[in-house]
Formats: structure tokens, C-alpha cells, sequence
């Protein structure tokens, strides 16, 4: 149903799209995943808001996750206008594997920060018995999970039609809708602002009641490869959006939300509560990363180890971005000490 903003809101499994029917059609904001049905299932709610697939003049996405762009390419067969960040550009010719691509750097930088080789070993073998788990339909196998959506999601590569710089409009019709980089979640991660309504199409950057996970992300076209410092780009980006007049959140997952400020204050204080622990810990002399991560989660399975890393060293990045903490390498291993 049509939001009080002039947004049709579309479920497909865990994710929304939104369209914005504009005088001149149909501004598409991120693609939809790839799962068998997804695209019906995008017709159908299209059609009941009667709209048409021939109505979309432009696919807007916020990131190179393929829950959000995995549809892209099927937008470009119906001869569609895809349309992305510039940062983002080079993830999405990654297609599926945009997590993949990086795992040898992954497993190179858990040794970095202190993971012992059998736990690193033991994250690789969780990691493809889920895997397996998954492809097999089996759910059960990795613990409790949730299905996110009606079946496998795909992801194929594409090369976005236009590559945006932050503040670029997308005008269609009577709408327009303006790119605000906000990276973090990805290095080029986007959210889309809609000034005349005051809507912020937010992608993963802001979801109401959860802690995006910056996730680790090497940049390879540099040697060595350099990894991304996430976190302090993230807060960033909400220092960005809370500039904006934004009054109404339509988040990539979860429900669309008026409480745009105190979604951000429930981020920032779960960010200063994990950075005041890690400063805590410190204080007693310095650590690598991965004692650090032990003394915050002890019972933690190896097959949640990357993410976990991912989210204490962006913390670490934030400390040390911020001044208060350093981070030194010796013979391979990382050492973080408060100034
Ligand atoms: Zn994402």
C-alpha cells in the first residue's frame, strides 16, 4: 500500500524495495534480491498498486550486497536504467562472490590480529559445512536460523548504466531523489534523500532496532591490499544524515520508522558502550585484537569469528582514528595500546 510519502513499499523475503511513482514513472530504489519467484513476487505488488514493470524508469541502489542489487541485471534485460554510487561501481562486478573475493585476505588478517592457526582452521570448516547446509536446504545444521527469504539468492555481476557522485539528483518527473554517500556498511555504500517529503531510503545504513555490521572489506587494487577502516566511515555517515531534515526512515530490512533521531542515538550509544569496554581492557596494558575480542565475547564458535573480528576492530579503528588508541605491527602480529 501507498505510504502517506508517495512510497509503495515491497517485500520480497527479508528485504524491501521501494518504488516512487513519479509524473513521468517509476523510480525504483534498490533492485530486489534474486530468488526464484522475486521478480513475480515484484510484478504482483507492482500490479496491485497499479503499477507497471514498463513504469520503472530507474533502479537506485544503495550497496553491492546481492539481498539489495541482485535483481540489477534483471532491470537491465527489461531495458531499465541502473543506477549506483561511483564508489561502488567496482563491487558490483563482484556479483555473489562480493564476499568471497576477499577470504584469503580475511584469513590472512585474522592471523594479523591474533587468531591462533586451529581456530582459524576451524572458522574455514564451519564456514563450508553451513555452506553445504545451505545449498542442501538444510537450515537446521548451523543452529538456529532464520530464513531470510523464500529460497537461494543469486547474485550476478552487472556494470551500473550511471555511477554517481555523492549529492548527484536523480530527477524523474516531480520527484527527486539525491544520492548521499554514507559509507561504512560498504566502502561505497549509499543512502538515498528524498528533500520535499523528508524521506531517507536507508538501506543498511540505518535499520531500526539493529546494529549494522560494518563488516571487513579489503580494498585490492592496492599492494598489499588495504583494508577498509568501517567503522569510523560509519559514524561518519550518520553525522551525515543527521544533517539532513530526515522525518521518515524507509530502512532496506525491517519496518519503515518515524524515529529517525533516536535510531541514531541507539547506535551511537551501543558504539561508545563497546569503545568505553575496549578502553577498559586497555587500560590494564596493551593487546592484540584478538585478545581483545576474547575478553568481550569468551564462548564465541569459531564460525562466528569474521564477523565478530569485524565488528571489535571497527571499534579499535574508531579509537585509534580517533587518536586515543595505536596500532603497531611486529614480526606479522598487531598490538593495540591506549595513548
Ligand atoms: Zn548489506
Amino acid at each position: 500500500m501507498m505510504t502517506e510519502h508517495g512510497v509503495l513499499p515491497i517485500a520480497l523475503g527479508d528485504n524491501w524495495a521501494y518504488a516512487l511513482p513519479t509524473s513521468d514513472g517509476v523510480i525504483l530504489i534498490d533492485a530486489g534480491p534474486d530468488y526464484d519467484g522475486a521478480w513475480d513476487a515484484l510484478v504482483a505488488q507492482l500490479d496491485a498498486a497499479g503499477l507497471d514493470i514498463a513504469d520503472v524508469q530507474y533502479v537506485a541502489i544503495t550497496h553491492a550486497h546481492i539481498d539489495h542489487c541482485g535483481l540489477a541485471f534483471r532491470w537491465q534485460e527489461a531495458g531499465v536504467t541502473v543506477a549506483a554510487s561511483e564508489l561502488e561501481a567496482q563491487s558490483f562486478l563482484h556479483g555473489r562472490n562480493i564476499i568471497g573475493y576477499q577470504t584469503q585476505y580475511v584469513f590472512e588478517h585474522m592471523r594479523r590480529v591474533g587468531v591462533p592457526e586451529e581456530r582459524i582452521t576451524g572458522f574455514i570448516e564451519a564456514r563450508e559445512r553451513m555452506r553445504q547446509a545451505y545449498r542442501s536446504g538444510d537450515n537446521t545444521g548451523g543452529g538456529v536460523r532464520r530464513e531470510r527469504w523464500p529460497g537461494l539468492i543469486r547474485g550476478t555481476p552487472f556494470r551500473a548504466d550511471e555511477e554517481l557522485s555523492d549529492g548527484a539528483e536523480i530527477r524523474l518527473g516531480d520527484r527527486r531523489v539525491v544520492l548521499i554517500s554514507a559509507p561504512g556498511h560498504t566502502p561505497g555504500n549509499c543512502v538515498f534523500y528524498e528533500p520535499d517529503t523528508g524521506a531517507l531510503f536507508s538501506g543498511d545504513q540505518v535499520i531500526p532496532g539493529l546494529n549494522s555490521n560494518p563488516g571487513w572489506h579489503f580494498d585490492i587494487s592496492v599492494e598489499p591490499p588495504a583494508r577498509f577502516r568501517s567503522l569510523p566511515a560509519f559514524a561518519e555517515s550518520l553525522e551525515r544524515i543527521e544533517a539532513l531534515d530526515v522525518r521518515y526512515l524507509y530502512p532496506g530490512h525491517r519496518e519503515p520508522s518515524d524515529e529517525v533521531a533516536a535510531e541514531i542515538e541507539r547506535v551511537r550509544r551501543h558504539h561508545r558502550k563497546r569503545q568505553g569496554q575496549l578502553r577498559e581492557m586497555l587500560d590494564a596494558g596493551p593487546k592484540s585484537p584478538y585478545e581483545l575480542l576474547m575478553a568481550m565475547f569468551s564462548r564465541l564458535p569459531d564460525r562466528r569469528l569474521w564477523q565478530a573480528l569485524a565488528e571489535v576492530t571497527g571499534h579499535i579503528d574508531a579509537l585509534v582514528v580517533r587518536g586515543e588508541a595505536t596500532e603497531t605491527e611486529t614480526d606479522g602480529l598487531l598490538t593495540i595500546r591506549l595513548v
